[in-house]
């Protein structure tokens, strides 16, 4: 009886241990004024007490933070200091993970299990590769490619649609989930991968699209970190990577390319978010990126880094306020791909070059692909939402937001 007690005990201590628990947590809205109430909140960054969902970007633009019920009297006390008011955004981030438990789990229970897995759900890593094999396996358009193996041994897998690979057919190519928490975008890339692959021979558009085109999509490009959103800490960004020296895990292999690398936008504290890691390349995730996209050297049309949140399309580059000769050229894309996708169902977007419109961010995925790979049209888009959800976007909203995403995205390669 006794070592059944102790049993029970060691199981619920094992339980409340195994997920992070974020009851109570809020998300806070704080608008900085001045370049030193700016400078504050960017020094900030680095503090484990604290966690940016908005990163700061410019005086008059908010930016996002969520704090502990711990830790928020102080912080509260720290920006009144700094003559900055908040408003709660979230009150409780615990609360809007439950409800996307449960919002997953009536769909799972609604799954006619038609296809591999209900492409308007969010699915595990070992999900997503299981469909990803299965299409593979069924659709003869379909084959899968590993651009490398996580720190923990997951493979990092491209799927590659295509109607004739020896055709060397320009290429569009996507990196989704490089940021663990961001869902939405791992769930975007597989929802377009399915409309591409169940839409041929019957979809005129979409047949003509690949005809015309290789598709390439890395639903879940950092595997490490997007595991463990499932089983331990919903709201974990970076990857996994034991950092020597440190107590603090991660790097933001968003970070992590050559372009800029170091430079402001990203940070030499592991603990940091944006901890840039030890050298441009250093993560795996970053090197099977640059690999993957190098193997099409030549032949890459668009390059789209999928994150979210705050409804934005970007353009290089991020690590410098400096504009590429081609802005011009890249300006007009995007502002067809805005219209599209805003006509759609609405939703706003703005859109312009990285380091102006939101802030400056050294080393990542998008200034690599444009100035390493010569991709002129080389884009970020942070899908939605504005910050209502945040990163714990319901369900029901994947496919509005592939639709649109998928609408502004044709109309761009229509124009280009
Ligand atoms: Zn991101």
């Amino acid at each position: 009886m006794k070592n059944y007690i102790l049993l029970v005990f060691a199981l619920l201590a094992l339980a409340t241990a195994a997920k992070v628990n974020y009851t109570g947590h809020k998300v806070i809205r704080v608008t900085p004024e001045t370049k030193e109430q700016l400078e504050f909140l960017r020094d900030w960054e680095s503090s484990s007490e604290i966690d940016f969902w908005l990163l700061p970007s410019s005086a008059g633009r908010f930016a996002d933070i969520r704090v502990s019920p711990e830790t928020y009297a102080h912080v509260a006390a720290k920006l009144a200091d700094m003559k900055m008011s908040h408003t709660v955004h979230i009150a409780d981030v615990g609360e809007l993970e439950r409800q996307e438990q449960q919002n997953m789990a009536q769909r799972i229970a609604m799954f006619n299990g038609e296809k591999a897995i209900d492409v308007e759900n969010y699915h595990t890593y070992e999900e997503v590769m299981a469909y990803l094999a299965d299409l593979a396996n069924t659709n003869p358009l379909v084959t899968t490619k590993v651009g490398g193996t996580s720190e923990e041994g997951r493979d990092i897998v491209q799927a590659i649609i295509s109607s004739d690979l020896s055709a060397n057919k320009p290429v569009h190519f996507f990196d989704c989930n490089i940021h663990a928490r961001e869902w939405i975008t791992g769930a975007t890339c597989v929802w377009i991968i399915d409309q591409i692959t169940t839409g041929y021979g019957s979809d005129p558009e979409i047949t003509s699209l690949v005809d015309l085109y290789d598709w390439k999509f890395v639903p879940i490009a950092n595997p490490d970190g997007y595991a463990y959103t499932w089983s331990t800490d919903r709201n974990w960004r970076k990857n996994r990577l034991v950092n020597n020296g440190s107590t603090c895990v991660g790097v933001d292999a968003n970070r992590n390319f050559p372009i800029g690398f170091a430079g402001s936008g990203s940070s030499s504290d592991p603990c940091s978010g944006t901890y840039h890691g030890i050298a441009a390349f250093s993560e795996r995730e970053a090197s099977a990126l640059r690999d993957l996209i190098a193997a099409d050297r030549g032949r890459v049309k668009t390059a789209i880094s999928m994150h979210s949140y705050s409804q934005m399309f970007l353009s290089p580059y991020g690590y410098t306020t400096d504009l590429p000769v081609e802005y011009p050229e890249m300006f007009r894309a995007m502002e067809i791909a805005v219209t599209a996708l805003t006509s759609t169902y609405g939703t706003p977007y703005t859109y312009g070059n990285t380091a102006v419109t939101i802030y400056i961010a050294s080393g990542d995925t998008t200034d690599h692909y444009y100035e390493s790979e010569g991709v002129v049209h080389s884009y970020t888009i942070e899908l939605r939402d504005s910050g209502t959800y945040g990163f714990q976007l319901p369900p029901d909203q994947i496919v509005p937001t592939a639709i649109e995403t998928w609408n502004g995205f044709k109309a761009m390669i229509n124009a280009i």
